[in-house]
């Protein structure tokens, strides 16, 4: 007996394990020896064999089925691989993630206050730990490793880093102290590294935040959500302190359009709505017109504008009214608005305001135009957030996945395909596109795998070479361990590692 890739000696104790099992059912009087073991090698535990006895660090094998590489963890880099290795049992695929952690935004954007969103994680988990699959964390891909160097190693290379930058909105201020993105506030809560070093100044009253999405409504359900409820999410330490101190009472959501066209899901106005210790505070003026107007919308806006129209303008029943009588905290959307500067005091670089301008908006050609029409007032003594306005993201030119000659064997899926626009369901479906693409080209020959590729092998030794040690799925399931005995200690689920330090201390210990 021997393993495929040690050759004949029994060196590789999965193989091993593997004998010892089928030896085992002898004793219960099956018909099993090596014989059957080869059986099982033929009924496809050869493949599963091979990519555990890679992932015990004996890496001098090739099992000559196509090798597919993903670049990045999130949720586009694991419903990708997970359709790759359903839809073909001979296939490997590697993940590689910049961060000694998986999950990308799951981790790092969804709001803690969410964590059935986050549940989407077990299926991950599940896929990374697929014989056929291997994860390898903290390999920074365009440093570490080219993607040249990928497409040598791979028959196929997917493309799934998601959309990261920030876009500028151009309104003059806006790089001032105390404007912040909201890929780094929320980064910032959720523990992503790079955004430690934030700290935002919640010493003002007034926080405004530019854009209206669920991104727009998760950093407003923050700033205002009662201590007590954070506490027991996997919202960070120093954040959850932070927020316990902050000064902010009132949170402006605004957006350059209506009300009918307001970008966030029902789901997360109805949360603003019951917030604990908080009031609406809406404008009637922003929502003239907009009863007649939403008649002939389709019913999920229909009910949303409903939604808005019975919170800013309804009388509310008694108790209701009591619960905000009572409220210390306030927040509202406001439409019709766009940034036009951002104010200082005339002795200090901090910001002092916003002044924004009023629009009109206006209908050509089915798509919602919006014209400045007068300067408001501007809304003084805050600390601005912009929000989802600032998830722009690279790259803007999506690679076309159904045009392989385009660069034969590099595809791309998520976010980076996309740009920032849609929920992890989304995410998914796009994903499992860019994989059928993938399998077709292989069958039809456009992408060619006729010859064996060295995959992870030879990258390891890349890697090896250049003082990268990866983080494997075994160590992420370390920091996942430290995280949640830490958070157990807390009452919360898990107490995130907030530097790429520790986590590779933990993982590598
Ligand atoms: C703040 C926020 C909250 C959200 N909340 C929800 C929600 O509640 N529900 C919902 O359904 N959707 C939500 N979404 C949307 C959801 O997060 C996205 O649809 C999804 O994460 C996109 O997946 P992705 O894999 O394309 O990108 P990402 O999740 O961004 O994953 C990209 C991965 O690539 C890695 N990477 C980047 N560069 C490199 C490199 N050079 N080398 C290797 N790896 C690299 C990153 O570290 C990251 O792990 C939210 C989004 C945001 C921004």
């Amino acid at each position: 007996m021997f393993c495929i890739s040690c050759g004949p000696d029994l060196v590789c104790f999965t193989a091993r394990l593997l004998y010892i099992s089928c030896v085992s059912y002898n004793d219960f009087g099956f018909q099993t020896n090596v014989k059957q073991f080869s059986v099982y090698l033929d009924m496809h535990i050869k493949s599963k064999l091979l990519a555990v006895h890679l992932k015990c660090g004996q890496d001098s094998f090739s099992s000559g089925g196509p090798k597919v590489c993903v670049v990045g963890s999130g949720p586009a880099g694991f419903y990708t691989a997970q359709h790759l290795i359903r839809a073909r049992r001979d296939l490997e695929v590697d993940i590689y993630e910049r961060l000694p952690v998986p999950f990308g935004l799951v981790r790092f954007g969804v709001a803690p206050d969410h964590p059935e969103v986050k549940n989407v994680i077990n299926t991950f988990t599940q896929t990374a730990k697929h014989s056929n699959c291997s994860f390898y964390g903290n390999v920074n891909v365009g440093k570490d490793v080219s993607v040249e160097e990928l497409k040598q190693a791979y028959h196929a290379v997917i493309l799934s880093y998601g959309a990261e930058g920030n876009r500028s909105m151009g309104v003059p201020g806006e790089d001032l102290a105390g404007v912040y993105s909201a890929k780094d506030f929320v980064g910032w809560y959720n523990g992503l590294p790079s955004c430690q070093k934030l700290s935002p100044d919640l010493s003002c009253e007034t926080a405004v935040i530019l854009g209206q999405g669920n991104v727009a409504v998760d950093v407003a359900r923050i700033l205002l959500s009662p201590i007590d409820i954070l506490k027991k999410t996997d919202i960070t330490q120093p954040a959850l302190a932070a927020l316990a101190e902050s000064q902010v009472r009132r949170v402006l959501i605004v957006g350059r359009r209506g009300p009918i066209q307001v970008a966030c899901t029902i789901k997360e106005l109805r949360e603003m709505v019951k917030l604990p210790d908080t009031r609406p505070e809406m404008l009637a003026t922003d929502f003239e017109g907009i009863s007649e107007a939403i008649k002939d919308v389709p019913r999920p806006r229909k009910r949303l504008t409903e939604l808005l129209l019975k919170t800013a303008l309804e009388v509310p029943d008694e108790k209701e009214q009591e619960r905000r009588n009572k409220a210390s905290r306030m927040w509202a959307f406001r439409f019709f608005r766009s940034p036009v500067e951002i104010l200082t005091n005339p002795d200090s670089s901090r910001i002092a305001g916003i002044r924004l301008a009023v629009n009109r908006l206006e209908c050509s050609q089915e798509k919602w135009r919006t014209c400045p029409v007068a300067w408001s007032s501007a809304v003084s003594a805050t600390r601005v957030s912009p929000s989802i306005h600032l998830y722009l993201l690279t790259p803007a030119k999506p690679l076309t996945p159904t045009i392989p000659s385009f660069f034969p064997g590099l595809y791309c899926s998520g976010w980076l395909k996309t740009g920032p626009t849609g929920v992890i369901a989304t995410t998914m479906n796009n994903s499992f596109d860019t994989a059928r693409s993938l399998m077709e080209d292989m069958e039809s020959g456009t992408v060619d795998i006729s010859a064996a590729k060295p995959g992870s092998q030879s990258i390891n030794s890349l890697l090896k070479k250049r003082g990268v040690k990866p983080v494997i799925f075994s160590d992420w399931e370390k920091i996942d361990s430290v995280e949640t005995s830490r958070g157990e200690a807390r009452g919360k689920p898990r107490e995130k590692l907030l530097t790429v330090e520790e986590m590779l201390q933990v993982a590598h210990k």
